[in-house]
């Protein structure tokens, strides 16, 4: 334990060579759905106002929006820079209904209230060429599907790794009727002129974005008080 907010272990992972495996070597837990590390949560001092300062400074277009229109990325890292798992607090009007899960195996107040964490997010660097012109760097929250797609690429040594130079990929999403499915396909620079229209990005580029890229948790963890503001207004809708 420490005074200081520890949102996660620190995982940076190695962009340009591959002397560490592709997702830290910790693949294993983040393929079982678990969040990959035990979190310490922030200092009592924090609290919704932290967790909302949080979510203003990190903007409204940090994160990925994937819609119906297949969508170009270039993903940036070999492996995902942070897995958790999160509760889904309808109840919540004000703020995210999302709140991330303190981890398996510590005293998350929410699981111990009886909520279990349902939905798991690996989050990865990319750049979306949804404006071809405009390229902007983006976090990707995939999946627990995409996830395994994308390890499954990752370790094959003709098809990986996930941040090979002339390796694209396109996602979309599809709304079914009691579920959102995503599709991911991998791309070829050469063949991205050809079927979408879309000039691969120069090196010069690659690297600027590589060096801006988030390394870092971005959805930071609730501390106690949060927490039981949260587990409270559970317990005021049941
Ligand atoms: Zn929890």
């Amino acid at each position: 334990m420490t005074d200081t907010p520890v949102y996660g272990r620190r995982r940076a992972l190695p962009t340009t060579q591959a002397a560490e495996p592709p997702f830290g070597g910790r693949e294993p837990a983040v393929i079982e759905g678990r969040v990959v590390s035990t979190p310490t949560p922030p200092p009592a001092s924090g609290g919704w106002d932290e967790a909302e300062r949080v979510a203003q400074a990190s903007g409204g277009d940090v994160y990925l929006k994937i819609t119906e229109n297949k969508q170009i990325i270039k993903i940036l890292a070999e492996g995902p820079f942070d897995a958790y798992n999160s509760h889904w607090i309808d109840e919540i009007e004000e703020g995210s209904k999302s709140v991330r899960c303190w981890g398996a195996n510590t005293d998350c107040p929410l699981c111990a209230y009886g909520d279990k964490a349902k939905r798991y997010s690996a989050c990865f660097s990319v750049v979306s060429l949804e404006d071809p012109e405009h390229p902007s760097l983006r976090v990707w929250e995939a999946g627990i599907k995409i996830l395994r797609q994308l390890k499954e690429i990752a370790f094959d040594p003709k098809r990986g790794p996930l941040n090979r130079d002339d390796i694209y990929f396109t996602i979309r999403k599809e709304v079914k009727k009691k579920a959102v499915e995503y599709t991911l396909e991998r791309v070829k620079d050469r063949d991205l002129e050809e079927e979408y229209g879309v000039t691969p990005m120069d090196a010069e580029t690659l690297r600027k974005f590589a060096g801006e890229m988030h390394t870092e948790p971005i959805k930071a963890l609730y501390n106690e008080a949060a927490m039981e503001e949260v587990v409270q207004i559970l317990i005021n809708a049941s």
